[in-house]
Formats: C-alpha cells, structure tokens, sequence
C-alpha cells in the first residue's frame, strides 16, 4: 500500500468519523430541540402574507411585493411544521387572492393564535434605502415610521365600504393615527420580544442590515388578541435588495430567520411557563384551601387579569400557559380572563410577580360577583385587616 493510499484510507475513514459525528450531533440537536417546545397542545402560528390579489403592494423594477411576501409565508410556514412539533400554522392567505385588513386579523383571532407575523417588503422614493425592521403596534412620532405604515394601511382604500368597516380610519389623515395612542397594546412585551428575536436572526444569521425594531400605527396588528408584528423584510425599492428577496436564497434565508425566531420564542415561552402546582400552592397559601370565586359572593376581591379577548376562551390550563386557576369576566363587550383570588391587594400584587413569568403585561384588578371595580376604590374602601 502506497502512503498515498494510506493517507487516502485514513482520510476517507476520519470522512466517516466526521459525517457520524454530524449525524449523532444532528440528532441530539433536534432531540434538544423538541425538548425546548411548549408542552402545551396547539400553539398556533397565524402566517400573513401581506397584500395580494387586486392590491400589489409596492412594485419594484422587476417584481411586485405581493408574490415576495407568499413565498416567504409559505417558506416560512414549512419550516416551522416540518421542525416545531405541537405548532399549528394558519394563513391569511395562501394563493395570490384579495384579503382585507380586518379580515386578517379576523382570521388570527377565529383561531386563537398565539403569534401573528405579516410579512411584508418596503418601498421608498430613492432606491438607496436597504436592510430590514420588524414593527410592533404602537404609537410613533417618528415620521418616517408613521409613513411605512400609511403605506401599509393603504390597501383598505381597496375595500368595499372601507369608511364604514373601519369605523372612519382613513390611512392618509394623521389625526386617524390619534386611535393608536388611545389604545393600549397589551402585548407590546411579547410583541417586542419576537420582532428583537426577528430582527437578531436576519443580522446574525444572514448578515442583513439591520434598521432595528420600530412602533407605529399598522391597522392589520391594530385588532389582534396576541403578541404581534409586522416585518419589512427589504427593500423592493432597492435594485440589489429587490433581487435578493425576489431569490430563492434570499427567500429561504428571510424565512429560516423568521422561523428561527419563532422556535426561540417558544424555547423562551417554554422556560418561563409556570408550573400549575406553584400557583396551586400559592393560591393555598393565601385563602388556606382551593376555592372558587362564588366562596366571595357580595366580597370585593383582587385577582391577576392575563387576558383580554374579544373571544370567549375555553378555560383550561392549555389554553392559559398552564396556569390552571383562571376566571372568566365579562366587561363591555370583552372577555377578561383572571388568575388567583386574594383577599388583600398586596398579596394580588406578590401573585402578579409569579405570573408576570409567563404573562409580563398582567396586572392586578379588582373584582366583586364577576364584575370588575375601579382599583383605587376597591384599596380605599376595603378595610384594612
Ligand atoms: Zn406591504
């Protein structure tokens, strides 16, 4: 045997070791990976692939935004079915048809998701402007996030009877943009948290440039009961931008970067997620033993509001990041859903810190029969023990 061959031999075999290596760590990565996944059944994903049909979006040289965004939803959608386990992926949309604003939202809140992600391309007047940002619902006195939104909220002008389905909003006048600021996004932390999640994918693991994480006034995030965000995922405006989100690399790059940040999501959601016998004991702690709230007819309490939704939830811990003693309450014409009872606020308050973990907006209410009280009144007139 030459040396040649030796050498060869040796190499082909530290070949075999190697690729058996990156097998074992493959199947360990992807055991990990499963590992990492909420436990709970059904989280589901909402895919929004914005614009399309009659509405193309903005219009590049060479391709219109409404065909970019598809296939970066369906990209995306397949990565996240085939690799995250327990994840259900719906979409606003998954041909090339008109769907409205607030249908879209609509569709979200029909399926109880837990994520809505739209995706989107920007545009602007000067081709020079490149790289991505990922925006939450919220308010802005930036000018130039305030005009990447009326952009995007164009489309409603699209709509049959749009002044009426959208009770007065017109995309074009500033002073519609005052409703964002009345409104508060209950969801903004998560929100954030995913759109920060986003954004570090396309910088890091793409080398895109990233233009960071922005508020602003998106009417499509607007009406939606669960963390939110919209990304412009480059510029169709940019010749060199518009080419590379038009490629199948550029398309399976944004999507692997959106899908990553989903899979850290719930990796993040699943460390945090409480275990229902520590609010058990908790809620034991307090009252002494497991009760209902009809144990306090006529009594003001104080209990943890989580959610809002203008939806009824079926109360089960599934349904509640496993918090397992939830109430519904019925105010206007919302749900609230509430966790624990406590007869004292300060202990509400210490309840509040135990939740926060898994719901970082929830914040202390106060209740008597199922109807929810001013909370100052219900301190100042409760009688001090
Ligand atoms: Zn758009």
């Amino acid at each position: 045997m030459s040396p040649e061959t030796k050498n060869g031999k040796h190499y082909t075999n530290n070949i075999n070791i190697f690729l058996s290596l990156i097998i074992v760590l493959i199947s360990i990565n992807l055991q990990g990976f499963a590992d990492n996944l909420p436990t709970k059944e059904g989280f589901v994903i909402v895919i929004d692939p914005g614009h399309g049909g009659n509405d193309p979006g903005a219009v590049g040289s060479m391709s219109s935004e409404k065909n970019i965004t598809l296939a970066i939803a369906l990209k995306t959608g397949s990565y996240i079915e085939e690799n995250l386990r327990n994840v259900k992926v719906v979409y606003t949309r998954k041909s090339d048809e008109s769907v409205g604003l607030s249908t879209r939202s609509d569709i979200a809140n029909k399926n109880s998701a837990d994520l809505f992600i739209s995706i989107h391309a920007n545009s602007t007047g000067g081709s020079n402007a490149y790289g991505t940002e990922t925006y939450v619902m919220g308010h802005s006195m930036d000018q130039a996030n305030l005009d990447v939104a009326i952009k995007e909220n164009q489309v409603i002008y699209l709509e049959k009877d749009y002044s009426t389905k959208y009770e007065g909003f017109d995309p074009k006048s500033p002073e519609s943009y005052v409703m964002f600021t009345l409104v508060q996004n209950i969801y903004l932390k998560q929100s954030t948290e995913l759109a920060s999640m986003i954004q570090t994918q396309y910088k890091d693991q793409v080398g895109r440039f990233d233009r960071g994480v922005k508020q602003a006034g998106f009417y499509v995030l607007y009406k939606t009961g669960m963390p939110s965000v919209l990304t412009e995922t480059g510029f169709i405006s940019n010749r060199t931008e518009e080419k590379y989100i038009n490629s199948e690399k550029g398309q399976n790059e944004i999507a692997m970067s959106i899908f990553r940040a989903c899979k850290d999501y719930l990796a993040e959601i699943s460390k945090k997620s409480i275990n229902p016998s520590q609010t058990e004991d908790y809620r034991k702690n307090d009252t002494g033993s497991v009760t209902d709230s009809s144990d306090y007819k006529g009594k003001t309490v104080f209990m943890v509001q989580v959610v809002t939704s203008a939806k009824k939830i079926e109360i089960k811990p599934s349904n509640f990041r496993n918090l397992s003693n939830v109430t519904q309450l019925i105010s206007g014409n919302k749900f609230r859903y509430a966790t624990g009872i406590f007869t004292e606020y300060n202990k509400a308050l210490e309840y509040r810190k135990v939740v926060e973990k898994v719901y970082p907006d929830a914040f202390v209410i106060a209740v008597r029969d199922n109807k929810i009280l001013p909370l100052r009144e219900a301190i100042e007139k409760k009688p001090k023990k």
